[in-house]
Protein backbone atom coordinates (compact mmCIF):
# COMPACT_ATOMS: atom_id res chain seq x y z
CA UNK A 1 0.00 0.00 0.00
CA UNK A 2 1.45 3.37 -1.05
CA UNK A 3 1.92 6.20 1.73
CA UNK A 4 0.01 8.87 0.51
CA UNK A 5 1.22 11.04 3.02
CA UNK A 6 4.82 10.49 2.71
CA UNK A 7 4.42 10.99 -1.15
CA UNK A 8 2.73 14.14 -0.91
CA UNK A 9 5.43 15.40 1.63
CA UNK A 10 8.27 14.13 -0.68
CA UNK A 11 6.64 16.78 -3.64
CA UNK A 12 6.03 19.49 -1.62
CA UNK A 13 8.38 22.38 -2.31
CA UNK A 14 11.00 23.33 0.08
CA UNK A 15 10.37 27.95 -1.27
CA UNK A 16 7.93 29.74 -2.18
CA UNK A 17 8.49 32.30 -5.42
CA UNK A 18 5.49 34.12 -5.30
CA UNK A 19 4.90 36.63 -2.82
CA UNK A 20 1.06 36.50 -3.20
CA UNK A 21 0.91 33.16 -2.18
CA UNK A 22 -0.73 33.38 1.64
CA UNK A 23 -1.04 29.19 1.82
CA UNK A 24 0.02 26.73 -0.11
CA UNK A 25 0.51 22.68 0.11
CA UNK A 26 -0.46 21.33 3.81
CA UNK A 27 -4.28 23.33 4.65
CA UNK A 28 -7.76 22.47 2.86
CA UNK A 29 -6.74 25.01 -0.74
CA UNK A 30 -4.40 27.19 -0.92
CA UNK A 31 -4.60 30.98 -0.95
CA UNK A 32 -3.42 33.59 -2.77
CA UNK A 33 -3.85 37.54 -3.52
CA UNK A 34 -5.03 38.62 -6.84
CA UNK A 35 -3.76 42.16 -7.71
CA UNK A 36 -6.22 44.70 -8.12
CA UNK A 37 -4.71 45.76 -11.65
CA UNK A 38 -4.69 42.26 -13.26
CA UNK A 39 -7.17 39.61 -14.36
CA UNK A 40 -6.96 35.90 -13.23
CA UNK A 41 -6.03 32.89 -15.56
CA UNK A 42 -6.46 29.47 -15.39
CA UNK A 43 -6.36 26.69 -17.38
CA UNK A 44 -6.50 23.23 -16.96
CA UNK A 45 -5.23 19.81 -18.86
CA UNK A 46 -5.15 16.27 -18.42
CA UNK A 47 -2.49 13.20 -19.75
CA UNK A 48 -3.38 10.17 -19.99
CA UNK A 49 -0.82 7.12 -19.72
CA UNK A 50 -1.06 5.10 -23.33
CA UNK A 51 -3.31 8.24 -24.95
CA UNK A 52 -1.60 11.16 -24.43
CA UNK A 53 1.87 9.92 -23.85
CA UNK A 54 3.87 6.46 -23.63
CA UNK A 55 6.31 5.45 -21.26
CA UNK A 56 8.50 4.30 -24.44
CA UNK A 57 8.99 7.78 -25.59
CA UNK A 58 8.98 9.88 -22.37
CA UNK A 59 10.82 9.22 -19.34
CA UNK A 60 8.89 10.22 -16.10
CA UNK A 61 10.52 13.15 -16.20
CA UNK A 62 9.49 14.46 -19.25
CA UNK A 63 5.65 13.35 -18.87
CA UNK A 64 6.31 15.83 -15.85
CA UNK A 65 7.75 18.43 -17.89
CA UNK A 66 5.26 18.28 -20.56
CA UNK A 67 2.18 17.93 -18.95
CA UNK A 68 3.19 21.66 -17.25
CA UNK A 69 4.46 23.38 -20.41
CA UNK A 70 1.08 22.46 -22.11
CA UNK A 71 -0.67 24.77 -19.46
CA UNK A 72 2.04 27.28 -19.79
CA UNK A 73 1.94 27.04 -23.04
CA UNK A 74 -2.27 27.94 -22.67
CA UNK A 75 -1.40 30.81 -20.63
CA UNK A 76 1.03 32.35 -22.87
CA UNK A 77 -2.15 32.55 -25.76
CA UNK A 78 -3.51 34.58 -23.35
CA UNK A 79 -0.43 36.68 -23.14
CA UNK A 80 -0.92 35.89 -19.14
CA UNK A 81 2.24 35.50 -16.78
CA UNK A 82 2.39 32.40 -15.29
CA UNK A 83 2.11 32.12 -11.17
CA UNK A 84 0.83 28.64 -10.21
CA UNK A 85 0.27 25.02 -10.83
CA UNK A 86 -1.85 22.19 -9.08
CA UNK A 87 -1.63 18.84 -9.73
CA UNK A 88 -4.30 15.57 -9.45
CA UNK A 89 -2.28 12.45 -9.75
CA UNK A 90 -3.91 9.20 -10.22
CA UNK A 91 -1.14 6.33 -9.75
CA UNK A 92 -1.47 3.11 -10.84
CA UNK A 93 0.69 0.27 -8.94
CA UNK A 94 3.30 -0.33 -11.74
CA UNK A 95 4.60 3.39 -10.78
CA UNK A 96 6.68 3.53 -7.98
CA UNK A 97 7.40 6.44 -5.47
CA UNK A 98 10.80 7.25 -7.16
CA UNK A 99 9.22 7.76 -10.40
CA UNK A 100 6.32 9.80 -9.19
CA UNK A 101 9.04 11.74 -7.49
CA UNK A 102 11.19 12.06 -10.74
CA UNK A 103 7.79 13.50 -12.20
CA UNK A 104 7.35 16.71 -10.24
CA UNK A 105 11.24 17.16 -10.54
CA UNK A 106 10.31 17.33 -14.76
CA UNK A 107 7.33 19.46 -13.70
CA UNK A 108 9.75 21.86 -11.45
CA UNK A 109 11.92 21.93 -13.86
CA UNK A 110 9.60 23.24 -16.46
CA UNK A 111 8.13 25.99 -13.62
CA UNK A 112 11.61 26.95 -12.68
CA UNK A 113 12.42 29.81 -15.57
CA UNK A 114 8.81 31.08 -14.60
CA UNK A 115 9.16 31.23 -10.63
CA UNK A 116 5.72 28.90 -10.30
CA UNK A 117 5.02 27.64 -7.16
CA UNK A 118 3.52 24.10 -6.68
CA UNK A 119 0.37 25.02 -4.49
CA UNK A 120 -1.58 21.76 -3.93
CA UNK A 121 -3.43 18.95 -5.85
CA UNK A 122 -4.88 15.37 -4.87
CA UNK A 123 -3.37 12.23 -4.95
CA UNK A 124 -5.16 8.68 -5.57
CA UNK A 125 -4.44 5.15 -6.34
CA UNK A 126 -5.70 3.46 -9.47
CA UNK A 127 -5.78 0.00 -11.40
CA UNK A 128 -5.78 1.41 -14.59
CA UNK A 129 -3.19 4.01 -16.34
CA UNK A 130 -0.98 6.72 -14.68
CA UNK A 131 -3.27 9.93 -15.36
CA UNK A 132 -1.67 13.99 -14.60
CA UNK A 133 -4.01 16.59 -14.29
CA UNK A 134 -2.49 19.57 -14.24
CA UNK A 135 -4.17 23.39 -13.49
CA UNK A 136 -2.59 26.28 -13.89
CA UNK A 137 -2.98 30.29 -12.89
CA UNK A 138 -1.37 32.68 -14.32
CA UNK A 139 -2.48 36.65 -14.46
CA UNK A 140 -2.59 39.02 -17.48
CA UNK A 141 -3.03 42.99 -16.78
CA UNK A 142 -6.47 44.06 -17.32
CA UNK A 143 -7.09 45.46 -20.94
CA UNK A 144 -4.17 43.54 -22.41
CA UNK A 145 -5.52 39.51 -22.55
CA UNK A 146 -5.16 37.87 -25.86
CA UNK A 147 -8.45 36.33 -27.49
CA UNK A 148 -8.48 34.37 -30.55
CA UNK A 149 -12.03 36.03 -31.78
CA UNK A 150 -9.96 39.00 -32.89
CA UNK A 151 -9.14 38.28 -35.92
CA UNK A 152 -10.02 40.89 -39.00
CA UNK A 153 -9.89 41.07 -42.83
CA UNK A 154 -6.64 42.72 -44.23
CA UNK A 155 -4.72 41.11 -40.92
CA UNK A 156 -1.40 39.62 -41.79
CA UNK A 157 -1.21 35.65 -40.27
CA UNK A 158 1.54 34.99 -37.84
CA UNK A 159 4.19 32.10 -36.39
CA UNK A 160 6.59 32.26 -33.54
CA UNK A 161 9.54 29.84 -34.45
CA UNK A 162 9.60 26.85 -36.61
CA UNK A 163 6.59 23.76 -36.46
CA UNK A 164 6.95 19.57 -36.98
CA UNK A 165 9.73 19.32 -34.86
CA UNK A 166 7.75 17.37 -32.17
CA UNK A 167 5.62 14.91 -34.69
CA UNK A 168 9.00 14.78 -36.28
CA UNK A 169 10.31 13.78 -32.97
CA UNK A 170 7.77 11.50 -31.89
CA UNK A 171 8.15 9.82 -35.20
CA UNK A 172 11.67 8.96 -34.73
CA UNK A 173 10.87 7.64 -31.35
CA UNK A 174 8.52 5.44 -32.29
CA UNK A 175 11.07 4.21 -35.10
CA UNK A 176 14.06 3.75 -32.67
CA UNK A 177 13.05 3.99 -29.16
CA UNK A 178 13.63 6.38 -26.37
CA UNK A 179 17.30 5.49 -26.02
CA UNK A 180 17.85 6.14 -30.15
CA UNK A 181 20.72 6.03 -31.27
CA UNK A 182 20.11 9.49 -32.47
CA UNK A 183 22.04 12.01 -34.84
CA UNK A 184 22.40 15.71 -33.32
CA UNK A 185 19.60 17.04 -35.62
CA UNK A 186 17.48 14.06 -34.63
CA UNK A 187 18.21 14.88 -31.03
CA UNK A 188 16.81 18.17 -31.70
CA UNK A 189 13.48 16.93 -33.05
CA UNK A 190 13.35 14.48 -30.04
CA UNK A 191 14.00 16.83 -27.21
CA UNK A 192 11.64 19.31 -29.14
CA UNK A 193 8.98 16.49 -28.59
CA UNK A 194 9.79 15.38 -25.46
CA UNK A 195 10.76 18.89 -23.92
CA UNK A 196 8.64 21.61 -25.56
CA UNK A 197 9.31 25.27 -24.71
CA UNK A 198 6.13 27.22 -24.23
CA UNK A 199 6.44 31.21 -26.03
CA UNK A 200 5.68 32.72 -22.57
CA UNK A 201 8.10 35.75 -23.83
CA UNK A 202 6.02 36.16 -26.85
CA UNK A 203 2.46 35.98 -25.42
CA UNK A 204 3.78 38.92 -23.15
CA UNK A 205 5.30 40.95 -26.33
CA UNK A 206 1.51 40.59 -27.83
CA UNK A 207 -0.28 41.67 -24.56
CA UNK A 208 2.15 44.33 -23.81
CA UNK A 209 2.15 45.47 -27.76
CA UNK A 210 -1.33 47.58 -27.26
CA UNK A 211 -2.11 45.98 -30.72
CA UNK A 212 -5.51 43.95 -31.78
CA UNK A 213 -3.95 40.66 -31.87
CA UNK A 214 -5.66 37.45 -31.98
CA UNK A 215 -3.84 34.40 -30.63
CA UNK A 216 -3.92 30.81 -30.07
CA UNK A 217 -1.04 28.38 -29.10
CA UNK A 218 -0.13 25.16 -31.57
CA UNK A 219 -1.10 22.40 -29.39
CA UNK A 220 -2.75 20.12 -32.26
CA UNK A 221 -0.77 21.56 -35.56
CA UNK A 222 -1.06 24.79 -37.69
CA UNK A 223 -3.91 23.46 -39.97
CA UNK A 224 -6.17 23.15 -36.47
CA UNK A 225 -5.30 26.30 -34.51
CA UNK A 226 -5.83 28.31 -37.69
CA UNK A 227 -9.67 27.11 -37.78
CA UNK A 228 -9.97 27.71 -34.62
CA UNK A 229 -8.82 31.44 -35.04
CA UNK A 230 -11.20 31.37 -37.99
CA UNK A 231 -14.01 29.69 -36.09
CA UNK A 232 -13.69 32.50 -33.34
CA UNK A 233 -13.21 35.64 -35.35
CA UNK A 234 -15.65 34.64 -38.24
CA UNK A 235 -13.48 35.07 -41.17
CA UNK A 236 -11.27 33.03 -43.52
CA UNK A 237 -7.48 32.25 -43.08
CA UNK A 238 -5.29 31.81 -45.87
CA UNK A 239 -2.12 30.20 -45.01
CA UNK A 240 0.81 29.64 -47.76
CA UNK A 241 2.40 27.13 -47.32
CA UNK A 242 5.91 27.89 -48.81
CA UNK A 243 6.12 30.18 -46.30
CA UNK A 244 5.96 27.90 -43.09
CA UNK A 245 8.94 28.10 -41.10
CA UNK A 246 10.11 24.02 -40.97
CA UNK A 247 12.17 23.03 -38.31
CA UNK A 248 15.90 23.01 -40.06
CA UNK A 249 16.66 19.85 -38.12
CA UNK A 250 13.70 18.65 -40.53
CA UNK A 251 15.68 19.11 -43.91
CA UNK A 252 16.46 15.46 -44.60
CA UNK A 253 13.00 14.50 -44.90
CA UNK A 254 10.89 15.22 -47.97
CA UNK A 255 9.00 18.51 -48.26
CA UNK A 256 5.48 17.63 -48.17
CA UNK A 257 6.58 14.73 -44.73
CA UNK A 258 7.72 18.27 -43.24
CA UNK A 259 4.61 19.98 -44.19
CA UNK A 260 2.40 17.82 -42.64
CA UNK A 261 4.26 17.51 -40.19
CA UNK A 262 3.88 20.96 -39.75
CA UNK A 263 0.46 21.16 -40.33
CA UNK A 264 -1.10 18.39 -38.94
CA UNK A 265 1.24 16.85 -36.24
CA UNK A 266 0.36 19.39 -32.75
CA UNK A 267 2.75 19.85 -29.64
CA UNK A 268 5.06 22.30 -31.25
CA UNK A 269 3.67 25.01 -28.31
CA UNK A 270 4.18 28.05 -30.60
CA UNK A 271 1.69 31.08 -30.79
CA UNK A 272 -0.08 31.52 -34.08
CA UNK A 273 -1.89 34.54 -34.16
CA UNK A 274 -3.35 37.51 -36.64
CA UNK A 275 -2.76 41.46 -36.37
CA UNK A 276 -3.24 44.12 -38.78
CA UNK A 277 -0.09 44.81 -41.47
CA UNK A 278 1.34 48.09 -39.91
CA UNK A 279 1.27 46.67 -35.74
CA UNK A 280 2.70 43.19 -37.44
CA UNK A 281 5.93 45.28 -38.76
CA UNK A 282 6.20 46.90 -35.61
CA UNK A 283 5.60 43.38 -33.75
CA UNK A 284 8.47 42.16 -36.02
CA UNK A 285 10.72 44.70 -35.07
CA UNK A 286 10.17 43.94 -31.13
CA UNK A 287 10.14 40.34 -31.91
CA UNK A 288 13.91 40.81 -33.46
CA UNK A 289 15.24 42.29 -30.38
CA UNK A 290 14.36 39.83 -27.77
CA UNK A 291 15.69 37.44 -30.10
CA UNK A 292 11.89 35.81 -30.78
CA UNK A 293 11.56 34.69 -34.75
CA UNK A 294 8.01 36.15 -36.23
CA UNK A 295 7.24 34.55 -39.25
CA UNK A 296 4.20 36.17 -41.68
CA UNK A 297 2.61 32.87 -43.13
CA UNK A 298 -1.06 34.30 -44.49
CA UNK A 299 -3.90 36.66 -44.63
CA UNK A 300 -7.36 37.11 -43.37
CA UNK A 301 -10.23 37.13 -45.47
CA UNK A 302 -13.54 38.00 -45.47
CA UNK A 303 -15.79 34.64 -45.87
CA UNK A 304 -17.03 32.01 -43.90
CA UNK A 305 -15.43 30.49 -41.26
CA UNK A 306 -12.73 28.00 -42.84
CA UNK A 307 -9.19 27.58 -43.57
CA UNK A 308 -7.23 27.38 -46.90
CA UNK A 309 -3.84 26.54 -47.75
CA UNK A 310 -2.18 28.20 -50.87
CA UNK A 311 0.50 26.43 -52.89
CA UNK A 312 1.82 27.82 -55.84
CA UNK A 313 -1.72 28.63 -57.50
CA UNK A 314 -3.14 25.86 -56.51
CA UNK A 315 -5.96 26.55 -52.82
CA UNK A 316 -7.42 23.31 -50.89
CA UNK A 317 -9.39 23.77 -48.13
CA UNK A 318 -7.11 22.75 -45.14
CA UNK A 319 -9.68 20.96 -42.48
CA UNK A 320 -8.21 20.52 -38.52
CA UNK A 321 -7.22 17.33 -39.31
CA UNK A 322 -6.42 17.01 -42.95
CA UNK A 323 -6.71 18.60 -46.63
CA UNK A 324 -9.76 17.90 -48.18
CA UNK A 325 -8.69 15.86 -50.86
CA UNK A 326 -7.88 13.46 -48.38
CA UNK A 327 -9.28 14.40 -45.28
CA UNK A 328 -10.87 11.93 -42.96
P1 LIG B 1 -7.64 17.01 1.69
O1 LIG B 1 -8.18 15.72 2.21
O2 LIG B 1 -7.94 18.21 2.50
O3 LIG B 1 -7.93 17.19 0.21
P2 LIG B 1 -5.07 15.94 1.03
O4 LIG B 1 -4.46 14.97 1.97
O5 LIG B 1 -5.67 15.42 -0.23
O6 LIG B 1 -6.05 16.87 1.82
O7 LIG B 1 -3.98 16.99 0.61
C1 LIG B 1 -3.17 17.62 1.58
C2 LIG B 1 -2.40 18.75 0.95
O8 LIG B 1 -1.54 18.23 -0.05
C3 LIG B 1 -3.28 19.76 0.24
O9 LIG B 1 -2.69 21.03 0.38
C4 LIG B 1 -3.25 19.31 -1.19
O10 LIG B 1 -3.47 20.39 -2.09
C5 LIG B 1 -1.84 18.76 -1.31
N1 LIG B 1 -1.73 17.66 -2.30
C6 LIG B 1 -2.33 16.46 -2.26
N2 LIG B 1 -1.99 15.69 -3.30
C7 LIG B 1 -1.14 16.44 -4.04
C8 LIG B 1 -0.44 16.22 -5.25
N3 LIG B 1 -0.54 15.09 -5.95
N4 LIG B 1 0.36 17.21 -5.72
C9 LIG B 1 0.47 18.38 -5.05
N5 LIG B 1 -0.15 18.63 -3.90
C10 LIG B 1 -0.95 17.69 -3.39
MG1 LIG C 1 -7.56 15.87 -1.25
Amino acid sequence: MRDEFSLIRSISPANVHQPSLHVGIGDDAAIYEGAPEMEEVLCVDTMVEEIHFRRDTLTPFQIGYKSLAINISDLAAMGATPKFYLVSIAVPPQWSDREIKTLYRGMAECAAPYRMDLIGGDTVSTNAKLVVTVTAVGHVPKGTRLLRQRARPGDVVFLTGTVGQSAAGLELLNKKGLHGPFTEEEELLVLAHQQPQPQVEAGHLFARSGYRIALNDVSDGVASEANELAEASKVKLVLKANTIPLHPAMETFSKEQQLEWALFGGEDFQLIGTAAVDAFASLQQLAIQRGISLTEIGYVEAGSPVVELEEGTARSVLKKSGYNHFAK
